[in-house]
């Protein structure tokens, strides 16, 4: 989608920390950590939240937590959170499917 920021790290017009990428999914750095690892796993296709995962896409959701399996395995993760906020009143300020993947320190629960 045209004017998407996360489109746009897709397709290299915003620059990110990139620390994986395949043909459906990318994960990058969080520009504003809120752990010592805050990346971002995300599809390459433009869904703007996780109401965008039909039937059609069950598999894209799969494969976004395996790579961010493979994130967490690369740094030393044993114990992590993976975050999806849905909706303004969720949390979630950019409007293109995005699973946090934190760790690196104790996490609170219930989250704010
Ligand atoms: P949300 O609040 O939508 O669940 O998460 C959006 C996340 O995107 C936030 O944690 C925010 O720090 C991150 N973010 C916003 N703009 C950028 C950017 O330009 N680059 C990167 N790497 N992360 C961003
Ligand atoms: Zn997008």
């Amino acid at each position: 989608m045209k004017d998407c920021l996360f489109c746009k790290i897709v397709r290299g017009e915003i620059p990110a920390n990139k620390v994986h990428e395949d043909e459906r999914a990318i994960a990058f750095e969080d520009i504003g950590p809120q752990a010592p690892t805050h990346t971002l796993v995300i599809p390459k296709e433009h869904l703007s939240d996780q109401r965008g995962i039909d039937e059609s896409r069950a598999e894209l959701m799969g494969h976004l937590i395996r790579v961010a399996n493979q994130v967490a395995d690369k740094k030393g993760l044993k114990s992590f959170r993976t975050v999806i906020n849905t909706g303004a009143q969720a949390g979630q300020t950019v409007f293109h499917l995005h699973v946090h993947l934190l760790g690196g320190r104790p996490m609170n629960w219930p989250p704010g």
